[in-house]
Parts: structure tokens; C-alpha cells; sequence
């Protein structure tokens, strides 16, 4: 398998609370969302940072924050994109704001990498695309967090 650049900030292992940093055994595990909206969180990567990698995040959450700050917005999440939301202005995609509310109250270094892989890119035309689609997430991330 391949190994998590030394230098991301996150853990080895979900082994607390990812928002408050309990290790309360009443807890919900969620590892369903992708890699690049680790950028929502604190201290997480950028999209553009995660390079040829793709793969998912894997946090833990205790019992409290999952009810009352809001963390449950991301059960089974794979992306923050809002698809009902219509894309303002030069953006090409919405965000869902309770969502993107809840990854920011965590701290990306008591999460975990997931699922992970380098990407194998068919062609270059293909790589450019997901550059692209990087660029967008992490602009589209900027512009939420400013108008907060
Ligand atoms: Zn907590």
C-alpha cells in the first residue's frame, strides 16, 4: 500500500475526538470523505498540497459533538458539494454550508487518512482535469471561509 506523505499534518490513526479531542468510548467513526476536503478543516491539506493522491479521510467523533455541534451534517458525506445548490457567478458548484460548517470544527491533525491511493492518469488531458477540479475546490473553499 502507499504511504501518507511524512510532512501531511494528519494522524496515523483516528484515536480521539476529532472536534473536541475526547477519547469518550461512545463514539461514531466516519471515513467516507474524499481526501481534498480535508482542506475545510483545521490545519488540513489544500487540494492543490494533495497532489496525485486520492483517497478518503477517516475521523472519529464523540457522542456530544456529533449531536450538538453539528459534526452528524457529515454522515456518510463524500464531498461538501451542495448538487441541489445552484453555482453563483463564475463558481462551478455550491457548497452545502452545514457541512462545510461541520469539517471546519475539526482538527485535521486527529484525523486519519482513510482509503489511499496515487492516481493513475490515463493521459494528460485526464491529469489536467483533476488539477482543475483541485483548483475549483480550493477556490470555491477560499470564498466560503471569507464570506464567513
Ligand atoms: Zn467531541
Amino acid at each position: 500500500m502507499e504511504k501518507v506523505p511524512d510532512d501531511w499534518p494528519y494522524a496515523d490513526e483516528p484515536t480521539a475526538c476529532a472536534a473536541c479531542g475526547s477519547d469518550d468510548d461512545r463514539h461514531v467513526t466516519v471515513d467516507t470523505l474524499g481526501l481534498v476536503w480535508g482542506a475545510a478543516m483545521d490545519g488540513g491539506l489544500a487540494p492543490t498540497a494533495v497532489g496525485d493522491y486520492g483517497g478518503t479521510l477517516r475521523f472519529r467523533c464523540c457522542h456530544d459533538c456529533w449531536t450538538s455541534r453539528g459534526i452528524d451534517a457529515l454522515e456518510e458525506v463524500r464531498t461538501l458539494v451542495d448538487r441541489e445548490a445552484r453555482a453563483e457567478g463564475d463558481r462551478s458548484f455550491a457548497l452545502d454550508d452545514e457541512q462545510v460548517a461541520a469539517a471546519a470544527k475539526l482538527d485535521a491533525e486527529r484525523v486519519a487518512v482513510g482509503d489511499f491511493r496515487r492516481l493513475d492518469y490515463r493521459s494528460d488531458p485526464e491529469r489536467r482535469h483533476v488539477r482543475s477540479q483541485d483548483e475549483a475546490v480550493e477556490s470555491v473553499l477560499e470564498s466560503w471561509f471569507d464570506s464567513e
